[in-house]
């Protein structure tokens, strides 16, 4: 299965990605992830990747499709892949095309998740994650079973980011409507795109993710 998601920021494709993941054993492949991990430990790409990202704009299209390309030759990939928050503007569709071209890897279906823009800035401001394993919680919308411990490696260190704030996603948003949001009309126009409700469920939300991606 290799599937591209679609949505603004906060619309929840970190936490359909991770359910992919565990129901299909694919890897999630967030640009977003990898370039926090890229300025966390103080590469090049972090070091020229870190002032953009605070102010929510984007990351130069050659330094993003570069840590694409060179992740998807990981043995990982040859079964799958979801990407996650990539592509993000026509450039970046464009040479996707061409890398899975070049590397003998097609796409199966772009799914897009649809969400309200107020829902959006709820769920980014009360959004947080493990510190250990990555996992995605929500003040309101998630909260770990047991207060504080995560449901998914037991660790009780939590960390938010820091262009979860209102000022930052309203600029990541208008990033969106102005660069990403044209790809819709790209993976229509090649019969590739699904486009799912987000509002609801995070487990209605998965069937319905999961009904497309047994269709294709
Ligand atoms: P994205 O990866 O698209 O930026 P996330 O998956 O990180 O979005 O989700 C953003 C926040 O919203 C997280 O805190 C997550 O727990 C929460 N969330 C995700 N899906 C839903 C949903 N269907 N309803 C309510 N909250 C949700
Ligand atoms: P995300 O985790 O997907 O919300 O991305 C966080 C930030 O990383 C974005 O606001 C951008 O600054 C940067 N980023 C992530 N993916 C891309 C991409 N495909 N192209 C450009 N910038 C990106």
């Amino acid at each position: 299965m290799k599937l591209i998601l679609l949505g603004p920021p906060g619309a929840g494709k970190g936490t359909q990605a991770k359910l992919i993941v565990d129901k299909y054993s694919i890897p999630q492949l967030s640009t977003g992830d990898m370039l926090r991990e890229a300025v966390a430990n103080g590469t090049e790409v972090g070091k020229k990747a870190k002032a953009v990202m605070d102010a929510g704009n984007l990351v130069s299209d050659d330094i993003v499709n570069a840590i694409v390309s060179e992740r998807l030759d990981q043995d990982d990939c040859k079964n799958g892949f979801i990407l996650d928050g990539f592509p993000r503007t026509l450039e970046q569709a464009e040479a996707l095309s061409v890398m899975l071209s070049e590397k003998g890897l097609g796409l199966d279906t772009v799914v897009e998740l649809k969400v309200d823009d107020e829902a959006l800035v709820e769920r980014v401001s009360g959004r947080y994650t493990c510190g250990s394993c990555g996992e995605g919680y929500h003040d309101t919308f998630k909260k770990p079973a047991s207060e504080g411990v995560c449901d998914r490696c037991g660790k009780s260190e939590f960390k938010r980011r820091q262009d979860d704030n209102a000022e930052t996603l309203r600029t990541r948003l208008m990033a969106y409507y102005k660069e990403t949001s044209p790809l819709l009309g790209y993976y229509f126009a090649k019969g590739d795109l699904k486009s799912v409700d987000g509002m609801g469920d995070i487990s209605d939300i998965f069937n319905a993710v999961d009904d497309i991606l047994k269709s294709v």
